[in-house]
């Protein structure tokens, strides 16, 4: 089902659960979840995948002033154990249970200044949580289906509409898929690369076959060479 963007923004502001502190905000948390919503519906038309698109956020929309906060909010959503750390200290959104969850524009710039200071970083944030349920849906809600991290995060980014300048030079593949600091730039650099050489749907398509990552290193390398 596709909705026209008026309709998603009226929905966004009517899904939004706000603290008293963020209330007078609604109408800035709305635009942003419209404006994400309407970033991955025009990525997934693009790639042919509208009949995959939904509001995968139907429960709720639910902002947080603390990445502490969400953090508890998500652990209470999976029954996790209370002392559970914090997984990534850059940790500002995520999609569960059909409830968007993220933190305020603020406080991801604080907890992820490398993404979260450029400009609609937060509409970025919110679509590339979206993008990971329109990918989830693409491979039939199998999750394990979604392929190698590299992949599925550089999926995110690249759907999310992503402005992050991609790394210099030609690096190898080892550089592109390795984690750490700055990864989901490389994953996307590495995922747009193998873009340019076959359709996304191929590769999200083969992702979740045995022996995916051998097949897309010879494949960058021999589309390289050519
Ligand atoms: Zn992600």
């Amino acid at each position: 089902m596709v909705i026209s963007d008026g309709h998603i923004a009226r929905e966004a502001f009517t899904l939004l659960r706000l603290s008293p502190l963020l209330e007078p905000r609604r109408d800035e948390f709305a635009e942003a979840v419209s404006a994400a919503y309407a970033t991955i519906e025009g990525f997934a038309a693009a790639h042919g995948w509208t009949h995959r698109m939904g509001v995968f956020f139907d429960r709720g929309v639910e902002v947080f002033e603390s990445q502490a906060a969400l953090w508890e909010r998500i652990k209470t959503l999976h029954s996790l154990p209370r002392d559970l750390p914090v997984p990534t200290p850059g940790l500002a959104a995520a999609l569960e249970c059909r409830i968007l969850v993220a933190v305020t524009p603020e406080e991801y710039a604080s907890v992820a200044p490398e993404y979260g200071s450029t400009p609609d970083a937060y509409p970025r944030l919110l679509a590339h949580e979206i993008a990971h349920r329109l990918h989830i849906a693409i491979v039939g809600g199998d999750e394990d289906a979604m392929g190698p991290e590299w992949l599925y995060e550089g999926f995110a980014v690249v759907a999310s509409g992503d402005l992050l300048e991609p790394p210099r030079c030609e690096p190898t593949w080892e550089a592109l898929s390795a984690g750490g600091r700055g990864a989901y730039r490389r994953y996307a650099a590495l995922v747009r690369r193998l873009m340019s050489l076959a359709p996304l749907s191929e590769l999200v398509e083969r992702a979740g076959r045995p022996g995916f990552e051998d097949w897309a290193r010879g494949f960058l390398t021999s589309g390289r060479s050519r």
